[in-house]
């Protein structure tokens, strides 16, 4: 590296100490943009460590409000912030820890309401998570734009930390096993919806482990961010009751699900989720690929539901995986209803007027086209300047 390095004054800058280490640019980490998915224990300490290091832009993404309970191991959260949202007590603490960061609150559920193009305009993800699925929900959007994501994992005195980037060695999902898969399916196991009803398994975490793993998952975003080596597709093992510490290899599945990249991303500029309609987007698609092309969702859209006893309709256009089983319920008649569905768009639908936010897609959403074998990725890039705006 002939990086030169730059000695500040300390009175002055508070970045001074990080100009001894010779690898560090501080405009490198100024310049970054990280997601960080979870402001649980986790989070709270990935993001004090990101916000006195000075990253540029925070984007915080969590659904969760805070209780009291959790005040043992967030640093970040006070007795008053009970009920608040975390993401938003998060931000605000980010912000007096280091005015310099720019953060951005994202309140919402990762698995479905954050779109894509988000993933593929940060340079690095953190996922401080507590269950399966919603990191093999950060997988599959990581490889889908070819991103690397840095997994933390703590249990009691354990911790786990691993970093997955596409295409270099074993990702998430090559790691689960056939039980990992039952757990996940748990949460779908009604025939079409999601359950929401089934409490997970409420797993002990303390603030030592929560501190290790989270400084670990830091280290390697900020290598990430720097072009450093990293060890994609190994876990670092932490014991913290016999401490011991330790790497281990996972092979690559062959049949691995999450392998799917795609590729091209057309960028529309002009695209918006709440302004770009159904219609147009067809459009540009066959502009793309021919009059013959259509859009593929890669989810089932419930475009409405209809009851088997009193024949009620009514429209519905949301995703299957956000409805409850209440909804199968019909408010007329009490009778059962059945779910109309669909996750291709060809022209002859009756909704073509609708908004792309009317169909359930959030900003910066990308979307399939496809006409036989080809294929390309349309992005709401109309939706980054609004939706990647940091405060
Ligand atoms: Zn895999
Ligand atoms: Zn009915």
């Amino acid at each position: 590296m002939t990086t030169p390095i730059i000695i500040t004054d300390p009175d002055t800058d508070r970045y001074h100490t990080f100009g001894y280490i010779s690898w560090w640019q501080q405009e490198v980490v100024r310049q970054a943009t990280v997601l960080v998915v979870g402001a649980g224990a986790l989070g709270n300490e990935v993001l004090k460590n990101l916000a006195l290091m000075g990253i540029g832009n925070l984007l915080i993404a969590d659904f969760d409000t805070i209780e009291d309970s959790n005040l043992s191991r967030s640093v970040l959260f006070r007795a008053s912030d009970n009920g608040r949202r975390k993401v938003d007590a998060a931000a605000e603490r980010v912000k007096e820890l280091n005015p310099d960061v720019n953060v951005k609150a994202w309140h919402g559920n990762i698995n479905f309401e954050m779109g894509l193009g988000v993933f593929r305009h940060v340079d690095v993800i953190v996922g401080c998570l507590d269950n399966r699925e919603a990191r093999l929900s950060i997988n599959r959007f990581s490889w889908a734009v070819n991103k690397p994501w840095v997994d933390g994992a703590i249990q009691e005195l354990m911790g786990i930390v691993r970093v997955f980037w596409p295409g270099r060695g074993a990702c998430y999902e090559c790691t689960l096993t056939d039980l990992d898969y039952q757990i996940i399916n748990l949460r779908y196991s009604c025939p079409l919806l999601a359950r929401d009803n089934i409490l997970q398994g409420k797993v002990p975490t303390t603030p030592t482990s929560a501190s290790i793993v989270a400084a670990f998952q830091t280290q390697e975003a900020l290598k990430l961010l720097h072009g450093l080596e990293v060890q994609p597709g190994k876990a670092m093992l932490i014991n913290g009751l016999t401490n011991d510490v330790y790497m281990t290899e996972y092979p690559v599945k062959e049949m691995c699900m999450s392998h799917a990249t795609m590729q091209p991303v057309v960028e529309l500029p002009q695209a918006r989720a709440a302004e770009t309609t159904v219609g147009d987007l067809l459009r540009i698609a066959q502009a793309q690929l021919g009059s013959g092309a259509a859009l593929e969702l890669g989810f089932e859209l419930v475009t409405g539901m209809a009851c088997l006893e009193c024949g009620q309709e009514s429209p519905v256009f949301q995703r299957m995986a956000r409805l409850y089983e209440t909804a199968a319920v019909c408010p007329n008649c009490g009778g059962r209803r059945e779910m109309q569905l669909l996750h291709r768009i060809q022209g002859n639908e009756e909704f073509l007027e609708r908004t792309l936010a009317e169909i359930d897609l959030p900003p910066l959403s990308i979307i399939r086209a496809r006409h036989g074998r080809e294929s390309v990725y349309l992005e709401l890039t109309g939706d980054k300047e609004s939706f990647l705006s940091f405060a």
